[in-house]
């Protein structure tokens, strides 16, 4: 999970780092939203799994990971469209 979540960070600051650069980061911004918000998906859903019932306790903080991370596929962008911007940057 850490790792995963290193890999997303880097793709991240890629996207970043090439828009400070004044370099084109389309394609690279669309991959790192589309990798981030899968990866929110996963680690979220395992840290639930790693604390059993109460990962779906308000008590602990993973049941908000859980809710919040589903926007990330929709929102500004879903992962579809994410895909479909990807797809025409490779020359799909
Ligand atoms: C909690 C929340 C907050 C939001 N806040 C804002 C906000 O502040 N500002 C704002 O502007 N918007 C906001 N939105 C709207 C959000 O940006 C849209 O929900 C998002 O862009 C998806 O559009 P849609 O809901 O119309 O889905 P649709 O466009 O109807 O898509 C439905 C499904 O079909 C898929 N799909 C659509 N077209 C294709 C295609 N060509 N190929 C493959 N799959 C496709 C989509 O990926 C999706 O899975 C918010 C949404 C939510 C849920």
């Amino acid at each position: 999970m850490a790792t995963k979540i290193e890999l997303a960070r880097n793709l991240l600051y890629k996207a970043c780092w090439l828009k400070d650069e004044g370099k084109p980061f389309a394609k690279e911004a669309a991959m790192s939203k589309l990798y981030c918000s899968e990866i929110a998906k996963q680690v979220s859903d395992e840290a639930v799994q790693i604390h059993g019932g109460y990962g779906l306790m308000k008590d602990y903080h993973v049941e908000r990971f859980y809710r919040d991370q589903r926007l990330l596929q929709i929102g500004e962008g879903t992962s579809e469209i994410q895909r479909l911007v990807i797809s025409r940057y490779i020359g799909c």
